[in-house]
């Protein structure tokens, strides 16, 4: 009898499901797991506790398993892009309450720091982009959000959840980093340069202030194809090595007004030096992992301007009326879908984009 109490309270134990969740867990360089994780709990009277409805994955969550971000420690779940339901919130939360639904934004914010009284939310010196990097992250079935009340936003309840995980972060990252920074005018030249996720976001959101001309640059004519569909005017392929030539005769000579770097490797990064015109703007958007080169000698008299920023998520309010009054339709950018038991697939089937012609997979939890 004794023996038998005791296996049941062990059983009970291990299926004690209330503790534990499905997350994707990162275990190093190259390595990374679906795993039983301990279900987060509120920490702080600012958190809530949201049940991930959809997720995705980043091209910045492929460069943490590559080793790049040595703040994201092994152990960590992956993942700051999402929406959700909110679970619970701390005694401070004012805004939310547990049945909401929710968007999370990809930077969390306090709200009080310098950085966050200036929307620079992305270097909020209690927040930023922690969440999937040193907090655990949103590919899980439930995530510990922080400074809910500034971070979380409301989903109405006709609101199509799948477009809104676009605006976690790709939509505001192409939009702010490479539209706004950019200066993209209407009747100006736009090249932008990489026509991934975010190259693709800058697209759709450029369109708003009525440029003459989109560029679209790449080395994958499906992607080019899909970005022709989008609205660019013209597509160029970049694999001959002769872009820039492509670019300063299509323009006569003169260049483009805005270059948006979308791609983050030295290459892309020097085409946009090349092709800008007098008075320009290169926006960087590409997260950069070794040294270019800024070739002042041509440029230091051509009166241009290069920005960088990482994204701060302060247009998620104006992107989701955008989106609500279908101006643009970030839905476009989703080719793939999975459960998130199968997140292995949907990691392999992202990072080999050339092959599966994948932009942006959606996770069900
Ligand atoms: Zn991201
Ligand atoms: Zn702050």
């Amino acid at each position: 009898m004794t023996d038998t109490t005791i296996v049941n309270r062990k059983d009970r134990a291990r299926v004690a499901t209330a503790e534990t969740m499905k997350a994707l867990v990162y275990r190093g360089p190259g390595k990374k797991a679906l795993e039983v994780h301990p279900k987060p709990d509120i920490s702080a009277p600012t958190d809530a506790i949201v049940k991930i409805t959809k997720t995705t994955i980043c091209g910045t969550d492929l460069h943490i398993l590559k080793g790049d971000l040595p703040s994201c420690k092994p152990g960590r779940v992956l993942g700051h892009e999402g929406v959700g339901v909110v679970e619970s919130v701390g005694p401070a939360v004012t805004s939310f309450k547990p049945g909401d639904r929710v968007l999370i934004s990809c930077v969390s914010a306090c709200g009080k720091c310098d950085y966050c009284r200036k929307q620079m939310y992305s270097h909020c010196t209690a927040g930023g982009w922690i969440l999937g990097n040193t907090i655990d992250g949103t590919q899980a079935e439930f995530v510990r959000t922080p400074f809910a009340d500034t971070s979380l936003y409301h989903i109405p309840a006709d609101a199509d959840e799948e477009s809104l995980v676009m605006l976690s972060d790709i939509l505001p990252t192409g939009f702010e980093c490479g539209v706004l920074n950019g200066k993209v005018e209407p009747g100006s030249v736009v090249a932008i340069v990489g026509a991934g996720p975010v190259g693709m976001a800058a697209l759709l959101t450029a369109q708003f202030f009525s440029p003459a001309e989109i560029i679209m640059i790449d080395l994958d004519d499906n992607r080019l194809e899909v970005a022709k569909r989008f609205g660019a005017t013209t597509i160029v392929n970049s694999a001959d090595g002769k872009a820039m030539d492509t670019i300063m005769s299509m323009t006569g000579r003169r260049g483009v007004d805005t270059a948006i770097e979308a791609v983050g490797i030295p290459a892309t990064f020097e085409l946009c030096e090349k092709i800008i015109a007098p008075g320009g703007t290169i926006a960087n958007v590409g997260v950069h992992g070794v040294k270019v080169d800024l070739h002042l000698e041509n440029l230091w008299d051509r009166n241009i301007s290069i920005t960088t920023r990482l994204v701060d998520t302060v247009t998620i309010p104006m992107l989701f009326k955008t989106v609500r009054s279908r101006k643009i339709d970030p839905k476009l950018l989703i080719t793939h879908r999975f459960k998130l038991d199968d997140i292995l697939d949907a990691y392999e089937t992202f990072a080999n984009a050339a092959k599966t012609k994948a932009l942006k997979v959606i996770i069900e939890a």
